[in-house]
């Protein structure tokens, strides 16, 4: 079974698509981190976001087996990815990693904005996370906090809303639900609140319901 989480709020550091594959026992992949990936290969070799021939270029050289880095997991980083995963080279570059990634038996949870709309748009389950700018911007905030870092939830706040703003409006695999998908609302749910209401979905639709 393939589970596809996508969503402005999909990610949160991948914690909700790694519990849920946890708890199935299917493996996870938070597509996020290769975009990232992908900006820190343009920026460490000293090339600008906007060099589109350079981040297709690292696109198609990246390694994805470095995905686990701290330093991908940055606010910084989040932005700069969000420039770079506008280049339709860049999607297309990173394309059969994903859908070969989610092929492989028992199953797979991935977790991005496009999963259900492009890479996996025959996956059994298809979650569309939201939760208010707002309440993300309160969780970042606490996350950065808790990395030993300070943080003005204002600033990331407007990051956040910037980041939306870029993602839905690209030409290239925008940022939209799938009309399949299951829309899930984590706006007042705790990280134990989100994990049991997307179980819930999975379960539901395994019953047919
Ligand atoms: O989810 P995360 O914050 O790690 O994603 C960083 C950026 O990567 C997003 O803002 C988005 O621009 C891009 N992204 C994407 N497609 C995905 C996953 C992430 O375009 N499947």
């Amino acid at each position: 079974m393939i589970i596809a989480i996508d969503g402005p709020a999909a990610s949160g550091k991948g914690t909700l698509g790694k519990r849920l594959a946890a708890h199935y026992g299917y493996r996870h992949l938070d597509t996020g981190l290769i975009y990232r990936a992908v900006a820190k290969a343009v920026l460490d070799a000293g090339h600008q976001l906007t060099d589109e021939a350079q981040a297709v270029a690292a696109a198609v050289a990246l390694d994805t087996g470095q995905l686990e880095s701290p330093d991908l997991k940055t606010d910084v980083m989040g932005q700069a990815a969000s420039v770079v995963s506008a280049y339709p080279g860049v999607r297309a570059a990173l394309f059969d990693f994903q859908r070969d990634f989610a092929s492989h038996p028992p199953g797979a949870v991935l977790d991005g904005r496009d999963i259900g709309t492009i890479i996996c748009p025959h996956a059994e389950v298809k979650i569309f996370v939201v939760a208010s700018p707002e309440v993300r911007a309160r969780r970042r905030t606490l996350e950065i906090v808790a990395r030993g870092e300070t943080a003005d939830e204002a600033a990331v706040l407007d990051d956040i809303k910037k980041r939306d703003e870029r993602d839905r409006n690209r030409a290239a695999a925008p940022l939209k639900a799938a009309p399949d998908a299951h829309l899930l609302d984590t706006s007042a749910l705790d990280i134990e609140g989100a994990v049991r209401a997307a179980i819930d979905i999975v379960e539901a639709v395994r019953a047919g319901r």
